[in-house]
């Protein structure tokens, strides 16, 4: 039986399997997971992560001291075992005080890994975990009977007009997920930020996500039109026009998203990057 539950900010799958339950994220902590395993309503055995942020990891070291085994791809296993290369990833360095808090930073879990698009059997059920990068490093989907749990691989509509930029480790390869999704045989997604829709609707958000994405390269065109500039002033530039008032969190992700635009127009020639009079600058490619 597979349904989720709410936890106000992320949905949680539960699939149930004779008298324990396999779990698809865990939300942020250790509340969290206890409200999962209430729903639950018998003893959590396994638990899926599709990928290492902290809102869906974040209850995972509940789950692994209750006894519970805890997967997730093997392109992010050693994010969540040496719980600072988060962190680290996001911020490039070693975790300093404003990084180091319950949203950017989980507890360590000794967690197990799994090859993506290589299907798992949990206690008789048959789950393919489908590798949807581009979120994260490692991001995956998980496909269990026709339900598809998308993780962060598919956001609804209505959240992305409040966050106006939504996270991207790989914005690249966040469209290559988004076509994978469409191709996949799924009759209902559960999507964690947030709610669940049919397949045609799924298509129809992957469309939408397609576009917010694509906005956003034009955006960072827009920024270095005039003249070249640095990531800092790259980032404020796509924040105000988008209309996105910064805060501390939404600032330090939105740098590391802008950062990951940046690659990718550098890698198809639109941009260069250079160092000039003590920075890093951008700048329109002149090819
Ligand atoms: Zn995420």
């Amino acid at each position: 039986m597979v349904s989720y539950v709410d936890l106000g900010a992320t949905l949680v799958g539960i699939i149930k399997t004779g008298n324990s339950a396999i779990v698809i994220d865990t939300g942020i902590s250790s509340d969290h997971a206890k409200k999962i395993a209430k729903a639950a309503g018998c003893v959590v055995k396994t638990v899926l992560l599709t990928h290492l942020h902290a809102d869906h990891a974040g209850g995972a070291s509940f789950f692994a001291e209750q006894g519970a085994d805890v997967y997730i791809s093997k392109y992010e296993a050693s994010f969540l075992y040496h719980h600072e290369l988060n962190t680290a990833l996001l911020y490039g360095g070693a975790t300093p005080q404003i990084y180091r808090r319950p949203f950017f930073l989980s507890k360590s879990v000794n967690v197990q890994a799994f090859e993506p698009d290589v299907s798992l059997n949990i206690d008789g059920v048959e789950i393919r975990p489908i590798s949807t990068a581009g979120h994260s490093i490692g991001h995956t989907s998980f496909l269990a009977g026709k339900t598809l749990f998308a993780g962060d691989a598919l956001t609804s509509p209505n959240v992305m007009a409040k966050h106006k930029l939504i996270y991207n480790y790989c914005p690249r390869r966040a469209l290559a997920a988004l076509e994978r999704i469409k191709d996949t045989d799924f009759t209902d997604v559960v999507i964690c930020h947030k709610g669940e829709a049919d397949k045609k609707t799924a298509v129809e958000y992957a469309e939408l996500q397609k576009a917010h994405i694509l906005s956003v390269y034009d955006d960072i065109s827009e920024a270095v039109r005039e003249k070249p500039a640095d990531i800092e002033g790259i980032t404020r530039f796509v924040c105000e026009k988008r209309g996105l008032l910064l805060s501390q969190d939404s600032y330090i992700l939105a740098l590391s998203n802008i950062k990951g635009y940046l690659a990718d127009m550098e890698e198809k020639g639109e941009l260069a990057a250079r160092f000039v009079d003590g920075k890093i600058i951008s700048e329109r490619s002149m090819q």
